[in-house]
């Protein structure tokens, strides 16, 4: 897998750039611990700089039509699709994903796509409620518009925010994840081959300081969409607060419940809920990682579950028949085993995993690991993991499991596994969660509906219909009519 070190340069004002200062950190591949590239350190006057192209690239861009925006999007879609397995490979040797589950490609492409098309859909009110007055909206952009992205699903993050934001007519600074930039900086290369104009749309890396921290104290900054930790997630929240009083829309963590009732599809229940929590190995943070089975099923549901997470494949994410995945650095791989430590305290049973099966592999690679009745009150029932580890709990009654999966800071994705209609609806009714997904888990979701989180899983909703929304200012509008707009 060794291969030369790659040297990504970052996208400001059209040009493809090395950080001002010259510094770059290394990024190692998490599957062999080998060093893959040397990453760009955005400097604060790298950021300062994307910042500035951005607001001068405003005037002219918002001047467009949305239209003529879209022809640069139809471009960079096709250029996506093209380089597909580049990007795949190159997510492959950041942060481990393996090739058979690379969507972020195509989930990209699809976005630019859909918003290059969408905007129509982008109008104001008239009202004559206002007697002498005739009254109107304008929806307008805001100007420069930042996002900062994790590293689980770079492209489909970089994309969801940057598309609604520069088809509205505002211009954009991305930082990517120091984590897992390549497949970004590639995308970088894209967008500048597909033309857009000098300064629309910049692509930074870095780590939270000093390029994210810049970014959310820098008072030409309108907006700020962060998909990231609620740690992060509440200091950008603050430093906004304390700056220019930016908009802040908010994706942050998870601990999403999964609930599988005595009437369910059992076998569907297991494959559904053990792919959700070992999809791109648990860092997901819609993962199902807390499922409540219904007594009289768990035995069946157990074994079903079990076999599920046991035929993972772990090795090599560049071949295409690995489905599990290394954790995507040393970091990750620590405190998921501190975890799994902590749940092994915790008084839960552990069925399955936490034994370091995968120990002997160079990578940093974590067997799926699964918890039977661990005390709700335990870290690992409570924190978000970000790892293969789950816990499997038993109920009653409807309204003791609500109860359960209500009792918790995070509101994200919710799944409710059952034959019966009237209480799915019930349970779509009481669960806390800005999503709930019934006879099917995350990570599926439906594009053109909201995502977002109740709680401390975030502030705001992204999706088709609602993203481009957050990058519009509201301007009402009164004209007084001289003959008193009588009629
Ligand atoms: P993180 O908060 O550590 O980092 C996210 C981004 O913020 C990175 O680009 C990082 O460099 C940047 N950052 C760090 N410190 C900063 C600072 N002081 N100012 C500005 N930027 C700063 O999160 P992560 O580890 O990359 O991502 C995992 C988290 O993201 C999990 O909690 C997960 O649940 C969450 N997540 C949420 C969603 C969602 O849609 N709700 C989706 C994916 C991931």
């Amino acid at each position: 897998m060794t291969e030369s070190i790659i040297k990504p340069r970052m996208l400001i004002n059209g040009e493809l750039v090395n950080p001002s200062d010259g510094v770059t950190f290394p990024l190692y591949n998490p599957a062999t611990r080998e060093k893959v590239a040397e990453v760009p350190e955005a400097t604060a006057d790298d950021t300062n700089a994307a910042v500035a192209a951005a607001k001068a690239a405003f005037p002219a861009w918002s001047a467009l039509g949305p239209a003529q925006r879209g022809t640069y999007f139809k471009t960079l879609a096709r250029l996506i699709r093209e380089n597909n397995t580049d990007l795949a490979r190159l997510e492959a040797i950041s942060m481990g994903r393996p090739m058979s589950q690379y969507i972020d490609g195509g989930t990209a492409a699809d976005h630019f796509d859909h918003y290059a098309e969408s905007w129509s859909s982008i109008q104001g009110q008239t009202s004559l409620h206002t007697p002498g007055h005739f009254a109107l909206t304008l929806r307008q952009p805001y100007g420069v518009v930042a996002a900062i992205i994790p590293w689980n699903l770079p492209l489909v993050f970089l994309a969801g925010k940057s598309a609604p934001a520069l088809i509205t007519g505002n211009t954009v600074v991305v930082k990517t994840s120091e984590k897992a930039p390549l497949a970004a900086a590639r995308l970088a290369e894209l967008i500048q081959q597909a033309g857009f104009p000098r300064g629309v749309f910049n692509v930074i890396s870095g780590h939270g300081n000093p390029s994210g921290a810049t970014l959310a104290a820098h008072m030409d900054v309108r907006v700020l969409s962060f998909t990231g930790s609620g740690r992060t997630g509440r200091l950008i929240q603050e430093v906004a607060a304390r700056t220019n009083l930016k908009k802040v829309i908010l994706e942050l963590g998870g601990k999403s419940p999964a609930i599988v009732f005595g009437d369910a599809d059992i076998p569907r229940a297991a494959r559904e809920t053990a792919r959700s929590i070992q999809w791109n190995s648990g860092q997901v943070c819609m993962a199902s990682s807390r499922v409540y089975v219904q007594k009289s099923v768990v035995g069946p549901f157990l074994d079903a579950y079990k076999a599920a997470l046991e035929a993972v494949q772990a090795g090599d994410p560049t071949d295409q028949s690995v489905s599990h995945g290394p954790q995507a650095d040393e970091a990750q791989y620590e405190a998921v085993l501190r975890y799994i430590e902590d749940g092994k305290q915790a008084a839960g049973e552990l069925v399955l995993g936490g034994e370091g099966k995968f120990a002997e592999m160079k990578g940093y690679f974590i067997e799926p690991t699964v918890f039977v009745d661990t005390p709700e009150d335990a870290r690992v029932m409570c924190e978000e993991i970000f790892g293969p580890v789950v816990s499997v709990n038993t109920f009653d009654t409807e309204d003791e499991v609500i109860a359960k999966a209500n009792a918790t800071d995070f509101g994200l994705y919710a799944s409710v596994f059952t034959r019966d209609l009237d209480r799915a609806i019930r349970l779509t009714k009481a669960l806390e969660s800005g999503y709930v997904a019934v006879n099917c888990s995350s990570p599926t979701v439906a594009p053109d509906l909201p995502f977002g989180g109740y709680k401390l899983s975030g502030q705001g909703r992204e999706g088709w219909l609602h993203s481009m929304d957050n990058f519009l200012e509201s301007k009402s509008v009164l004209i007084r009519l001289e003959d008193g707009g009588s009629e």
